[in-house]
Parts: C-alpha cells; sequence; structure tokens
C-alpha cells in the first residue's frame, strides 16, 4: 500500500514584497487504495498541495513523505525519476498529444528511457482495454470525445505502474454522464490490488461524494477531512 504523507508542509509564494501562504501547516496521511478528493474555493491551495504530492514544488518548509521517504532529501534526479515512476498525472484538457494515436500516447511516458515504441504497444493495449477503449486505439484524439480521452490519459497514468495517481479536475470538461463513467473508472482503480493512493482535486460535490475521502481546503489549511458525506455537508 502506497503512503502519502504531508507533515506540517508550509509553501509561500513571494509577490515583490509580500508572500502569500498557499499552504499553511497542511498535515495529512493518505493510504493507498481509496479515492481521495480534494475540495475547497478557488486560491485554498489545492492546486499547490497536487503539485507538491507530485514533487513538481517542494514545501517552504515541512516535509512530503512518499512511503517513508521524505522528498525534501532527494536530489534533481532522483525527484525526476520519481515523478516519472511512482507519480501518474491526469490533467483537465488531458494533455494528449495530438499527432499519436490512443495506444501511442498511452506509450508515451515509457520511451524517454529508451523503450521503444512497438515494445510497448501490448502493455498499451491491455491497459486501453482497462480503460474500456480497446477498439479505438488506433484513434487520434481529434477523432475521440472527451470522455474517451481522459480514458486515454488515464491509461497513459498507469503505464509506468505507478504508486500514486494526481487528477487535477478530471471530470471538469466533461458532461455530468461521462464525469461519473470517468470516476468510476478511478474508484475502480484506486481500489484495485495495486493499493495506488489516487488523489483528485475537484469543484464537483457529485465528484467529492463518489470518492472514499475527503479533505476540504480553506485558505490553505485543512478545514474539514472525513468521509465524503460529512465534508460535503461542511461546505453547503
Ligand atoms: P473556479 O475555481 O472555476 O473559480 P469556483 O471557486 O467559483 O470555481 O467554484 C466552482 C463551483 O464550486 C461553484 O458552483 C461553487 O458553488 C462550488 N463551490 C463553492 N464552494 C466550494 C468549496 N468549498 N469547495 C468546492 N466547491 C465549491
Ligand atoms: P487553488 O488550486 O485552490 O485554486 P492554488 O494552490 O492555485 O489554489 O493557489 C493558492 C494561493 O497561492 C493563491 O493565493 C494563489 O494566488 C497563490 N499562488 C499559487 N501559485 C502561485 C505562484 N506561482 N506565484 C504566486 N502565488 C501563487
Amino acid at each position: 500500500m502506497a503512503r502519502l504523507e504531508l507533515d506540517n508542509v508550509v509553501r509561500e509564494y513571494r509577490r515583490g514584497q509580500q508572500s502569500v501562504r498557499a499552504l499553511n501547516g497542511v498535515s495529512l496521511s493518505l493510504s493507498g487504495g481509496q479515492l481521495v478528493s480534494v475540495l475547497g474555493p478557488s486560491g485554498s491551495g489545492k492546486s499547490t498541495m497536487l503539485h507538491l504530492m507530485g514533487a513538481l514544488d517542494s514545501p517552504s518548509s515541512g516535509r512530503v513523505l512518499l512511503d517513508g521517504t521524505d522528498l525534501g532529501g532527494l536530489n534533481d534526479d532522483r525527484l525526476a525519476d520519481l515523478r516519472r515512476r511512482r507519480v501518474g498525472f491526469i490533467f483537465q484538457f488531458f494533455n494528449l498529444l495530438p499527432s499519436l494515436t490512443a495506444w501511442e500516447n498511452v506509450a508515451v511516458p515509457r520511451l524517454l528511457d529508451g523503450t521503444r515504441l512497438a515494445d510497448v504497444r501490448d502493455e498499451a493495449m491491455d491497459l486501453l482495454q482497462r480503460v474500456g477503449l480497446g477498439e479505438r486505439a488506433d484513434h487520434r484524439p481529434n477523432e475521440m470525445s472527451g470522455g474517451q480521452m481522459q480514458r486515454v490519459a488515464v491509461a497513459r497514468a498507469l503505464i509506468m505502474d505507478p504508486v500514486v495517481i494526481l487528477a487535477d479536475e478530471p471530470t471538469g470538461n466533461l458532461d455530468s454522464r461521462t464525469g461519473k463513467e470517468l470516476l468510476d473508472l478511478l474508484a475502480g482503480i484506486a481500489h484495485d490490488e495495486a493499493g495506488r493512493s489516487v488523489v483528485m482535486v475537484t469543484h464537483s460535490m457529485e465528484a467529492a461524494l463518489r470518492s472514499d475521502r475527503a479533505v476540504l481546503l480553506v485558505d490553505g489549511q485543512v478545514a474539514a477531512d472525513g468521509p465524503p458525506d460529512d465534508v460535503v455537508a461542511a461546505v453547503v
């Protein structure tokens, strides 16, 4: 089971003479096997937290630990390696490469260490089957719906077999029914035998209610954390 911990994390941004505390003393411990939603108004620190969890950014103070390893103790090469191998990212606007087919997009993260495209095809095809897109493998993004593109992105996030999957508004650009299907897929991934942590930032209460745990950020602090029903009740 993956374990992701934030220990009294502060992230300060400087703006001229002033500084803004995007995160102001956040402590959280996420165990694998769960779909966790992160809620909060604009500017509450959600993206900052997701970036720290994915080692895309580092805290001003406090610690971020993945399976007990303090990311602050790793050099840039180790961090780059960790981002690539241990974390999968999913974005609101899918971020697929338009000139590549679905299966080629899924394969991309594997190419950076010199693996040849043809050698990843079977794995990419298996993942496309898993996300329900087997018969779209040879389509390009402009031949797919938003829901289908996001499924390709989910398959791409899985190809390195990461322990953590971070999703930034994954349903933000999908209609309600397609969004629900995507959430079912993410929940299924969180609940499979791999024991991954799946964390998604969302503005959608509906999405939050389909997660296993919800964290509400307000002004860079955890204002509520627990069963989504309770946390959503605290928001509305
Ligand atoms: P944006 O980040 O795009 O500016 P808003 O912050 O205005 O979006 O909120 C988007 C939706 O989320 C609105 O419908 C709003 O009512 C709802 N919302 C309000 N409060 C919260 C909250 N604490 N967490 C999540 N969503 C919220
Ligand atoms: P959210 O994702 O909840 O909308 P963010 O994490 O994007 O919140 O931002 C939290 C706070 O940090 C906001 O006040 C935002 O303006 C500020 N902030 C975020 N990124 C930067 C940055 N690169 N430089 C300066 N301030 C930033």
